[in-house]
């Protein structure tokens, strides 16, 4: 069973006291961290231990460690570390009691010594999903075996949902009256549960009466609120939902996720749409990995559920202006647990994936696989849009159309995802690409201060990856032109780096441009050039000629951080990959070395990172 549902989740319900360290004892010795950690994250064996990203810190690399026989895990980047207890507070944002609570519920360990006010609230929660169970059953025998239910039978005709796929989702029908409230008090259940759970006004008559009711269920199918949609052409308001209870907060849930999941991990990738209705009938015509944000925008919480099955989204929303902002919000959140997203846009006359595959009939199926094949990443579809009705053969517009890119281009979390969209993008609008850096704007006067080349004055932080223009520049070669430009920069440069955290190919050439400067001052390059090897005279050459694009001591000093910074994150891996073995050759003294080793990378590597 796994932890992270919503009635777990939600730490302002029940929670045990710190009862005695048995419990605590008892329930470890039940749950293994490995299986707990993998509904989170990714693990991959490597001799005895287990490996992933991090959860805690952003990293494209596996620096979070599992130890299942010490039933430990520890990640040398964020030097976060701790057992089950610990990394079920810190993944579902409880305390020490909320993870002994969540564990022992999925251990079977009942937990003693709740006060009874932490009882009545546990039970509470309890009754409440036993209670949206229950409605939920009603109101499917009620729309499939009830005269009432011919309301709700028509509507779903007409939208072409089949009776197989509507009780998949199980969908059902609210009668008029109070028939939810006799039905109760014939089965001697309480209506005050059903008044909690938000099923019931408090005249006895139903919440959802006269609508067609969604079930919004768990990734497990446990109902935790419902969506209704009227059948009644007079009525106003077409959906009404559930308000949020302690079994039901709505931001943590994603709608169909419990139908979907499997086909989400086969498939690789889960449609993400806006309403519910789009999901129901994307499944109808077999788009079975098709989920919903489930009435909200999306947000961190279902990015975060989202992560534990798949990579990858597409995204399909409405194509007005409001579809458009939350595919924008929704590329930003999941870039930010790097997941890659594209986007798919319904063709007109379609507003919405479900009008779209309704039109599509019975090619259904096959017009979808073309907008899908067809969808662009997500921050192409971004800065594309953000070019919509600009001409960049105009040179008013070309200086708008670039500032457009440019703040989306600032949004990509991932500094080599940022170059690539950032070359692309300039070959989009017909630009150099350094014209999309952050700080860039093609004002002559800057240009004039740096050199003939268009570069900018660069204000420091922040802008220096972005400086980096595709992958032929490396930080190491910029560092190298800036100062054949600026050779006084060595000033500042030789105490921020040692020539053995530099790249070999860059080594030769820095210690040579040093020896220069220190005999000759800052025309000391210009004499002594010539003694040079030829491929190092011509990188100064080069930068003489074409100078890169910030020349100042600040980005000089921004640069030889960033290759420490790489530097170390190198050594860090490798004292890494060393210690994978060390730990399969059970040498204790070996791995104790280089756990402290990685520790103090990691000490240092954070220092620096906090700096920059
Ligand atoms: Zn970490």
């Amino acid at each position: 069973m796994p932890v992270s549902t919503h009635e777990e989740l939600d730490n302002r319900c029940p929670v045990p006291t710190p009862s005695s360290d048995d419990a605590f004892a008892e329930v470890k010795a039940k749950v293994d961290l490995v299986k707990v950690v993998q509904e989170h994250v990714r693990l991959t064996k490597r001799n005895k231990d287990f490996w992933g990203l991090c959860p805690f810190h952003q990293e494209d690399s596996p620096s979070f460690k599992v130890n299942p026989q010490m039933q430990s895990w520890y990640c040398f980047g964020c030097e976060r570390s701790g057992d089950v207890f610990t990394f079920v507070e810190l993944i579902e944002k409880t305390d020490k009691r909320g993870a002994l609570q969540l564990l022992a519920e999925r251990a079977g360990v009942e937990l003693k010594k709740l006060s009874p006010e932490q009882k009545e609230r546990s039970d509470s929660r309890r009754r409440l999903l036993a209670m949206l169970k229950l409605a939920a059953q009603f109101y499917e025998y009620v729309l499939w075996s009830s005269p009432a239910g011919e309301k709700g039978r028509r509507l779903l005709e007409s939208r072409m949902v089949s009776e197989e796929t509507a009780r998949r989702f199980q969908l059902g029908y609210a009668p008029a009256g109070r028939g939810f409230a006799e039905y109760l008090r014939a089965k001697k259940k309480s209506l005050q549960d059903a008044h909690d759970a938000g099923l019931m006004r408090s005249d006895g008559t139903d919440f959802f009466a006269e609508r067609l009711v969604i079930p919004i269920r768990d990734e497990r199918g446990q109902p935790l609120a419902f969506t209704a949609r009227t059948v009644r052409p007079d009525e106003q308001r077409k959906y009404i939902n559930s308000r949020e209870t302690a079994a039901y907060i709505k931001g943590r849930v994603i709608f169909g996720l419990d139908l979907a999941r499997d086909e989400i991990t086969k498939q690789g990738h889960a449609v993400l749409m806006e309403g519910q209705f789009d999901v129901i009938t994307a499944h109808h015509h077999g788009v079975t990995n098709a989920v919903a944000s489930s009435g909200t925008a999306l947000t961190d919480d279902q990015v975060r559920l989202l992560k534990r099955f798949t990579d990858e989204l597409l995204l399909v929303f409405d194509a007005d202006r409001a579809g458009r902002a939350a595919a924008f919000k929704a590329i930003e959140l999941a870039s930010g647990h790097q997941i890659r997203t594209r986007v798919a846009t319904v063709t007109a006359p379609a507003k919405d994936p479900d009008e779209f595959l309704r039109a599509a009939g019975a090619q259904a199926a096959e017009k979808w696989e073309e907008l899908a094949a067809a969808a662009p990443s997500g921050w192409e579809f971004w800065i594309k849009d953000s070019l919509t009705g600009l001409n960049p053969g105009n040179p008013n517009q070309l200086e708008l159309a670039a500032s457009r890119a440019r703040e989306v281009l600032e949004k990509i979390p991932d500094a080599a995802v940022r170059d690539t969209y950032r070359e692309r993008a300039a070959g989009w609008i017909g630009v150099q690409p350094h014209l999309l850096t952050a700080q860039a704007s093609p004002s002559p006067a800057k240009r004039e201060r740096v050199g003939e080349r268009g570069g900018t004055e660069s204000n420091g932080k922040g802008g220096l990856a972005a400086r980096l223009t595709g992958k032929k520049l490396t930080v190491g070669r910029y560092l190298l032109q800036l100062l054949a430009v600026r050779p006084v920069a060595f000033e500042r440069v030789r105490t921020k780096l040692t020539p053995d955290e530099l790249d070999e190919e860059d080594r030769g050439i820095y210690v040579r441009m040093l020896e220069t400067y220190e005999r000759g001052g800052v025309s000391g390059l210009e004499t002594e050039l010539a003694g040079y090897p030829p491929e190092e005279q011509d990188l100064i050459r080069r930068a003489w000629a074409a100078p890169p694009p910030s020349v100042d001591d600040e980005v000089a000093v921004e640069l030889a951080e960033r290759i420490r910074l790489d530097h170390m994150k190198g050594l860090q891996s490798g004292i890494i990959r060393e210690l994978s073995e060390a730990e399969s050759g059970k040498d204790s003294e070996r791995v104790a070395r280089l756990e402290a080793k990685a520790r103090e990378l990691a000490r240092a590597i954070n220092e620096l990172e906090r700096r920059g």
